[in-house]
């Protein structure tokens, strides 16, 4: 009988194999028929220190025989307090900026975008009832941005094909032109002009600090994300950063503000926090966006929540991923593995079939040469295959080829990735 899951991102009608995963350890993946698979992509972005981890499943292990779930309007429990903690202590810093001193629990990168643009807004909407400037609730958006799937989030994301059925739904927002090489300078005096306007100021200005991920791997400089901080301050607005990719050490420090020394007013994180072992986010914010919300007034408070909030099976697997952190050279392993994946990615721009090396921590992106370049490029189900039938989990964006690794990848499982690559840029780069 055919399986009655209906999978995301994935067209059935296409009827392409998919495979069975059985059980998984660091970088591999074992397959049901007895075949394994090397995790290029972190199992979508979420798996950092690897699959399986003893000390996370030890911690999941622990709580589900303690304290399972609990309510969390008016009730807490050790596992969120500890985590709360540790985020406000890890969170980027800066001495001429407030720090990120609150955090909301939810349960997906999604959500967490969701709470931080409804936190912006609250903290306009509630300063005005306090005889505060009129409240603002225009937000301002990057080019080939993506900060999830939900209404909201898609509403402050790239459109395109992946969003057109919904888009009567989807609420207007001002975008800034991504900063590409060459076009900084015209990226941020279009933020300051947006930011300028004065019959329609902006509520938030939202980011993907240094990489734009599902938009392509897109990079762009520190420098660029420190200017637009500085407009965003200057007129106000309040900065909110997507740190649901990049953070956990994906682009070589624990979150990509810190590279650029941006301390933002909300932040969003989710995706490695529990080292990739079950779904938790947080977004964080400053004592202003707080204490907006915090009344005497009972009609005043966040009015948000989901039934899993802070559960705390997941806060105990986040708080072994934070001890992790803590004890282990986290760091030192990225920078190691960014080292040898950047050597192998010269080389492999070297081939005539590939442009646009791009690399930042553990994410490595290069463009195939394609007549037919862009999301639905039909290299991408082919290269997919290519890849599967050579033991890797990749999943290309268009024509674009990335990998971003767990932690835990081996050099020889590296060699691996890469000689598939070079292989594919044989295939199809004659294709081109
Ligand atoms: C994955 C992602 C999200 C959405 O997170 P989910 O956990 O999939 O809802 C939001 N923002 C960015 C930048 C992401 O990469």
């Amino acid at each position: 009988m055919a399986s009655p899951v209906w999978h995301p991102f994935t067209q059935h009608g296409l009827n392409e194999p998919i495979p069975r995963v059985t059980r998984a350890e660091g970088a591999v993946l074992h397959l049901a028929d007895g075949g394994t698979l090397i995790d290029g992509i972190s199992s979508w972005w979420v798996t950092t220190h690897g699959h399986c981890h003893p000390r996370i499943a030890a911690a999941i292990a622990e709580q589900a025989g303690t304290l399972d779930q609990l309510i969390f309007a008016g009730y807490t429990h050790d596992p969120a307090e500890a985590v709360a903690h540790e985020l406000v202590r890890l969170a980027p810093r800066a001495p001429d900026r407030p720090a990120l001193s609150h955090v909301f629990f939810s349960d997906s990168g999604s959500t967490a975008v969701e709470v931080a643009l409804k936190m912006a807004l609250g903290h306009w909407y509630n300063r005005a009832l306090d005889g505060g400037p009129a409240a603002r609730s225009r937000i301002l958006v990057l080019e080939h941005s993506y900060h999830g799937d939900t209404i909201g989030t898609m509403s402050v994301g790239e459109r395109g094909v992946y969003n057109r059925a919904w888009s009567p739904l989807l609420f207007d927002v001002g975008t800034i032109p991504f900063p590409a090489a060459g076009r900084e300078a015209a990226a941020l005096a279009a933020l300051e002009a947006a930011c300028a306007d004065r019959d329609d100021p902006p509520a938030a200005f939202i980011v993907e600090p240094l990489v734009l991920g599902a938009g392509g791997m897109l990079v762009y400089p520190a420098s660029v994300l420190r200017s637009m901080a500085r407009i965003c301050a200057r007129y106000g607005v309040l900065l909110i950063a997507d740190e649901v990719m990049t953070g956990w050490g994906r682009t070589g420090t624990l979150f990509a503000c810190e590279q650029a020394g941006v301390v933002p007013d909300i932040m969003a994180v989710a995706k490695g926090i529990t080292g990739g072992a079950i779904p938790l986010a947080a977004t964080l914010a400053t004592g202003a966006i707080f204490d907006a919300h915090s009344s005497t007034d009972r009609a005043r408070l966040f009015y948000h929540s989901s039934s899993y909030t802070a559960n705390p099976i997941a806060c105990a697997a986040a708080a072994a991923n934070l001890a992790i952190w803590r004890e282990e050279d986290v760091l030192g392993r990225i920078a190691n593995l960014s080292a040898e994946m950047a050597t192998r990615l010269d080389r492999l721009a070297a081939h005539p079939a590939f442009a646009n090396p791009r690399q930042l921590g553990v994410i490595a992106a290069i463009d195939l040469i394609a007549a037919d370049a862009g999301y639905l490029s039909d290299l991408a189900p082919a290269l997919r295959a290519f890849f599967l039938e050579r033991g890797l989990l990749l999943r290309p964006l268009g024509n674009t080829i990335y990998l971003m690794p767990p932690y835990c990848l081996t050099i020889g499982q590296l060699d691996g990735i890469f000689a598939a690559l070079h292989a594919a840029g044989d295939r199809f780069g004659a294709q081109a």
